[in-house]
């Protein structure tokens, strides 16, 4: 098979491989890393709709991450994609009124980012290993709700590898705090901060940067490395379910190997409709891509006048993973579309990071014709569950409700035949209160738990693993610092 190596999106220079890219996270440059050349599927639609979800995703990352052994890479995959997971199927497509949903959600966390994060950890190990670093790897992450979840539970009982979560004291919901503090595994450690989420951001950053402690602990067998969503080992692993979802449509009948199909996807970060943008370039046979804002609607406005401007009102919304203002991973799409100029590039970041916003050529506009943009009103959002549920039963949560309504207004905008797949990133019982309200506002009186129970019972689903678990379960983490005390708490874990 052909090498892939990666490269920053900011200058040039000799490739490195997936595995440093991954140990990396980010480069030197401060640019995310891109593949040199896209690879191409070297399997047929027929033969892949035949494949597990676990031999697919083999499949798709082995393009990538050239320099794993064939061993390694199914051995990270195994050890993600298992009983963890409620399906055999891992990711489930549910036909609803018109589109199916690719429900992402059927991990331990219940939210997408575990497609990602359960085997993040294993790459990362992987990594480290075939690069000779015997330190064990400490994960740092600042959380304002889901990542830190998500991350916990990967890293949980992963060997060579320490994490540690930040978030802010009564700065998350009750049930994303409880399902933080109930984390076993003894690698595991959830911090509270007396501050909010940019001051735990903020201190995350300064210990990364601290090179006394990274000697100090290195001295130990220790090094710091990141979770963060603009890691190759975190974006590769999702472009399997685009493909997954196209195998399975064929396999069920429902399109005919080739035709093409459109994706609609909720979008924060931008991470996971780039996933999708990577599975067409590698031949998947997608045509639009949709991407959908909730009314942190920068993307909207970057699809419709070529201005990305980040200088605007930060509105707290329904779908809070979405509440995003500087998309990391839309730099990736930038650089290719610059004609994977890094220099162009990279004066477009300096002018977001010195005055929030860049304008892109109308040469590069006119490669975005795959995309289309738009967004839901918290309104729309709350109308969308409402409606779909008493049409059909089905109960979607919010970010998911999100991209379901800016599939309406795309259908009436852009005459499609496709069949439609839209990601479905949370499961409802994640964000059960926003749900609820939607279906009817009197619910708002009733406890967190009673509400679960009743959207179980209206739903007719079954209450997930991940709720059940953290109704009774014993609160282990309960450390509380002040923001200046962060760094004394990372080494006083790391010398237990
Ligand atoms: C993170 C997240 C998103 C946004 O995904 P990006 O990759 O950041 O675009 C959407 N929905 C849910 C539930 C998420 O957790």
């Amino acid at each position: 098979m052909e090498e892939i190596l990666f490269k920053s999106t900011r200058s040039d220079g000799a490739g490195i491989t997936a595995s440093e890219a991954i140990l990396k996270g980010l480069a030197d440059d401060g640019g995310l890393f891109v593949p040199m050349k896209m690879p191409c599927l070297d399997k047929t639609m027929d033969e892949l709709s035949k494949m597990t979800y676990q031999e697919l995703a083999y499949e798709v990352m082995k393009l990538f991450f050239t320099d794993f052994t064939e061993e390694e890479l199914k051995s990270c995959i195994e050890r993600a994609y298992d009983e963890k997971f409620d399906t055999e199927e891992i990711a489930p497509l549910a036909e609803v009124e018109g589109a199916y949903f690719l429900e992402l959600f059927h991990g331990p966390t219940i939210a997408f980012k575990d497609m990602a994060l359960q085997i993040l950890p294993h790459l990362l190990t992987t990594s480290a290993k075939k690069n000779g670093v015997t330190n064990d790897i400490v994960i740092l992450t600042a959380t304002s709700g889901d990542t830190g979840k998500a991350a916990l539970a990967g890293f949980a009982g992963v060997e060579g590898t320490h994490i540690i979560v930040f978030y802010p004291h009564g700065g998350v919901s009750p049930i994303q705090e409880r399902q933080m503090v109930t984390q076993k595994g003894d690698n595991t450690h959830v911090v509270a901060i007396e501050g909010n989420f940019d001051e735990a951001q903020t201190g995350v950053k300064n210990i990364f940067g601290d090179k006394e402690l990274a000697k100090e602990l290195a001295d130990k067998g220790y090094q710091f490395s990141s979770a963060n969503s603009i890691n190759i080992g975190r974006l590769i692993p999702q472009v399997a379910y685009y493909v997954y979802a196209y195998a399975k449509l064929v396999a069920a009948g429902k399109v005919g190997e080739g035709e093409k199909i459109n994706v609609v996807v909720p979008t924060g970060n931008f991470g996971n409709i780039l996933a999708a943008y990577y599975a067409k370039c590698i031949g998947a046979p997608i045509d639009k891509l949709v991407c959908a804002s909730n009314e942190n609607k920068v993307l909207f406005d970057f699809f419709a006048s070529g201005e990305y401007d980040r200088n605007r009102e930060f509105i707290l919304t329904s779908s809070p993973s979405m509440d995003i203002l500087i998309s990391s991973n839309l730099e990736r799409l930038i650089y290719k579309i610059a004609g994977e100029d890094a220099e162009a590039n990279k004066a477009f970041m300096d002018q977001l990071t010195s005055g929030g916003k860049y304008e892109i050529t109308p040469e590069m506009r006119e490669q975005l014709k795959d995309f289309y943009g738009n967004f839901a009103t918290e309104e729309e959002t709350a109308d969308a569950i409402k409606r779909l549920y008493e049409e059909t039963g089905y109960i979607m949560d919010t970010h998911t409700a999100v991209g379901r309504r800016v599939f309406e207004k795309f259908k009436s905008d852009v005459p499609s035949d496709n069949v439609t797949v839209i990601a479905s990133t949370a499961s409802p019982f994640k964000f059960t209160r926003s749900v609820m309200n939607a279906i009817d506002p009197a619910y708002d009186a009733k406890g967190d738990f009673e509400l679960v129970d009743e959207l179980s019972r209206i739903g007719n689903i079954k209450i997930p693993k991940a709720i059940e678990e953290i109704r009774n379960a014993d609160i282990i983490h309960k450390d509380v610092v002040e923001v200046n005390g962060m760094k004394d708490i990372v080494e006083k874990i790391l010398s237990e």
